[in-house]
Parts: structure tokens; sequence; C-alpha cells
């Protein structure tokens, strides 16, 4: 191992078993990654202290290949006494009562959890520009955003801060930003892991996902967090399962993989993105899988359907915030009234505002059969199109995002266009089906291009063999971003 802050999870954990280094040390390591590597990223919102990170490990039971792996969680997944903001000034200086489930099983097996991950406020965005707090960059271009809103997870694994984050995904957050920064991302299953402890961005598209360097992983991370809880009423009954056992080379005998046509007919498609995805099929079809073409023309109704049904849902789950049993209290208030309007106001950002009113406003008697109702009946149309798609293809194919990372600002003028963000990845959680993004190569410009993987309910296994077949036969997740690559 000659660069630790690239090392796979594999190898720390074998540095770990030789004693060449320690648990101590690796967290020292690690977190010293971010005080001396995240100022031009700003991809952490906090770095515990040592101390403190060391203390959560006393209570470890378990072993796996993650024990003493740190990695970073994104803020909107409850650490018991540590704060859990969203990137809000709403939930700035609220600290968590309770663990989620998904860190407490992290815990149990003595993952050291760093800090907290910058991201998007609540969520809501594609590119981390929405955190109340400040932007975080991608390490390959420190100009161009890292994408979101898990845009803080996916940065410092990109740039080999950390060998492993958590994220969220509701329509995209973590497959977008870990295709723009070069890295893998899992958006599991619904009801796959438990969303107990993760603040409700739309609770019925919402859940947890992995971001890392490598599929093998990702598999480890996602074989940790998965599994039937029952603190959350829609998880599934799903036993804890080892994904690492299904990372083979070959691909299962005749592999059919759908590639989705009009996803690539899709406006503004970048022909370098093309070009990438054509290599990748390229590399399918000499492994043995068979490539079929077909479309599913509900999607194209994708991005409209998740912008109606998420920031429904969003309307509703953020009515909590009232600043009275949770969020930011504005102190001149002179009436409830006041108190409301107030901390509302100065307590949300714009995008949030944004999505609560025309949440409100879809949910409203008059307009919700035109436009939630309508929407919900499009969602359904999408899940039977991908299930009867699943009877003729195991896996379905398509990019996860038209382009290479943007720039700052690039989308000021134009939120519906940065909404087209969503449009490869929200099918995925519109119909509940699991997706990974992987790793494809570079534009032109050297800006990372991730594609995108789609399964059948419960597939994790299969996605996880698929992906890992085709990264054992390329090079991209061996690369670093240039100005992390020399750093120890
Ligand atoms: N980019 C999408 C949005 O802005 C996805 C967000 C997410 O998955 N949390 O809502």
């Amino acid at each position: 191992m000659n660069n630790l802050s690239f090392a796979t999870i594999h190898e720390l954990s074998q540095a770990l078993k030789d004693k060449k280094i320690s648990v101590s040390e690796l967290i020292s390591f690690f977190s010293q990654q971010f005080s001396e590597h995240d100022g031009a990223l700003k991809s952490a919102l906090e770095i515990f202290s040592q101390e403190s990170i060391e203390h959560e490990l006393k209570n470890a039971s378990a072993t796996s290949l993650l024990s003493g792996i740190p990695g970073l969680i994104k803020d909107n997944i409850c650490q018991k006494g540590r704060i859990a903001s969203c990137s809000s000034k709403m939930l700035e200086n609220y600290r968590a009562s309770y663990d989620a489930t998904a860190i407490e099983r992290l815990k149990a097996v003595g993952a050291p959890l760093l800090g907290r991950a910058n991201m998007d406020e609540f969520a809501m965005g594609s590119s981390t520009e929405t955190s109340a707090f400040f932007k975080t960059a991608n390490p390959w271009d420190i100009s161009r955003v890292p994408g979101g809103s898990s845009g803080g997870s996916a940065a410092c694994v990109a740039a080999g801060l950390v060998p492993w984050a958590l994220g969220s995904d509701t329509g995209g957050s973590v497959r977008q930003p870990a295709s723009f920064c070069n890295i893998v991302g899992s958006k599991p299953t619904y009801g796959l892991v438990s969303r107990y402890g993760l603040i409700a961005y739309a609770s019925s598209l919402d859940q947890i996902g992995v971001l890392t360097r490598t599929v093998h992983d990702n598999a480890v991370v996602m074989s940790e967090i998965a599994g039937h809880d029952e603190r959350d009423s829609t998880s599934l009954r799903v036993k804890k399962t080892d994904y690492t056992q299904f990372l083979q080379r070959k691909l299962p005998a005749g592999l059919k993989i759908g590639v989705v046509t009009n996803a690539f007919e899709a406006e503004g498609m970048d022909a370098d993105v093309v070009k990438r995805l054509q290599d990748v099929l390229a590399v399918y079809e000499k492994s043995g899988a068979v490539i079929k073409r077909l479309s599913l023309p509900a999607m194209d109704y994708g991005a409209a359907v998740y912008f109606m049904v998420s920031r429904a849902e969003a309307a509703s789950n953020l009515a909590r915030f009232d600043g009275i049993r949770y969020g930011y209290r504005d102190t001149d208030a002179k009436t409830l009234s006041d108190v409301y309007v107030n901390d509302r106001s100065h307590g949300f950002g714009a995008e949030v505002k944004r999505r609560i009113l025309i949440g409100n406003y879809a949910l409203s008697s008059g307009h919700a059969d035109a436009y939630y109702q309508s929407a919900k009946t499009v969602q359904a149309l999408m899940r039977q199109q991908f299930l009867q798609a699943f009877k003729e293809v195991d896996l379905l194919f398509m990019p996860t995002t038209p382009s290479g990372a943007f720039k700052f600002g690039a989308f000021d003028n134009d939120r519906l266009k940065m909404d087209l963000q969503d449009y490869f990845n929200a099918s995925a959680n519109l119909t509940g089906v699991p997706a990974l993004s992987i790793p494809a190569g570079f534009t032109s410009d050297g800006l990372p291009v991730g594609f995108q993987l789609i399964g059948p309910d419960l597939s994790e296994g299969l996605l996880f063999n698929a992906a890992y077949a085709y990264e054992q036969q390329t090079p991209w997740h061996t690369m670093m971003p240039p100005a992390y690559s020399s750093k120890k």
C-alpha cells in the first residue's frame, strides 16, 4: 500500500490485521486528511474530536471488514449527541437524541464515524450549492460542483480524504454526485436500508446509499447497513446479506442488459458522455452480456413526476419545523403567528421554501387531482413499464447524468434546467428499484462520467456483480484527481 489515503477498505483492514497501523492511527490519519486537504473542497461541516470518535467505538460488539475503517456521514442522518443540520439554518444547532439505524449498525462493528458531510439544504438540490453554510467543490476541478445533494460525501471520498461515506438518494442524490466525482454510488431497493433516523425529505422515495471509490468497498458498507428494521414501517423483511459474495469477475452466463434508448435521445446529452457509455457497452458485450435495446416511454415523465411527488411530500414533512419543537427560533417574534412566520422565513433557504410552496399548492383542494394525483398515476405506470422490462432483460443501462460536472452558478437563472439533472435518476426512486452509478471514464475536458445500472427489486447482488465485472476490466477506479493524487 503506497498511498494510504487512496487505499481500499480491504487494504486498510489488512493493514489493521497485520498490525501495521492501529485504529487510533487510522482515525488520526484520516482526520488529518480533512485538516490538511479539505480547505479548497469544503466537503465536511465538522470533523469530531479524536477522543469522541474513539469513545463511540467502545460499544462495538461485532467485527467485520469495516471495523476500524473511518467514514463520513451526510448531515441528514442522525448520530446521537451530534448536530444533524441538514445544512440548514433551521437545524444549525439541532443535536440528534438517537442514532439512525444505519449509524447504530456501523457503530456496532466499530466503524469510526469521523464527522458530518456538507449537502444541499434538506437534500434539495443537485450541486450542494443550496447548503446554508458553504459550497463544496469538485476535486477534479474546483471551479465545478461535486453534484448533490450528497456532494460533501462524494467530494471527500473522491479526493481520498476518507474511504467511504453515507449519502441519501431521493431522486439521484447519491448517484449523480458519484458520477460527477468518478466514484461508485448505490441507491438500494426502497425499504432495504432503514430510514429510521434519516431526516425526511420525500419519505416514499428516500433511501440511504453508499459512496466509495470501488465496487467492493460499496458492497462492504451496504452489507452492514441493509436489512430489516422494525422501527421503519416501510422496511422490507430482508435478512442481512454479505454482498461481497456476489463480486465475481465473470458475468452470469447470458446476462441480458437493456439499453434504455429514450434516455440516450434526451435533450442536452453530451456527445462525450454518449461515447463513454458506448465504450462501456462494448466491454459488457465482450464479457458475454447480451445487449438489447428497449424504450421506457413513461420514464420521459420521470423528472416531472418526481417534481410533484417530492415537493408534495417535502411540504408535508417539513411542516414540523416550526421553531417550537425543532429548529431555528427568531427572538424578535411578538405573537405566535410571528413565531411561525419568522422562524420559517429565516430558517429555510430559498430552494426549500420554493419546494414547500409548490408542494402545498399541488396538494391544495382543487389542485390535488390535477397535480399530485396525476403524478401518482404516471408513477404507477412507470413501475409497470419497469417491471415489464425486467421480464425481458436482467438489468437496465442508462446514463447517470447528461454531462460532466457543471460550473458553480451554471443554473442560477434556469432552475428548471437544474431539475433535469434528475431525469435519469428519479425513475429508480419512483419505481423503488435499486440502482448503481459506476465510473465510466472521462470527457475530453477531463471530467468524470458515470453510467447507471438498474435492476429489479432486491437485485443488489446482481448489480454489484455486473458493476464489479466491468470495473475489473477498466482503470477508472484507480485514477485520482490530479490535485490530490500526490498527497500521502
Ligand atoms: N436533485 C434532486 C433534487 O433536487 C435529488 C435530490 C435527492 O435525491 N435528495 O431534489
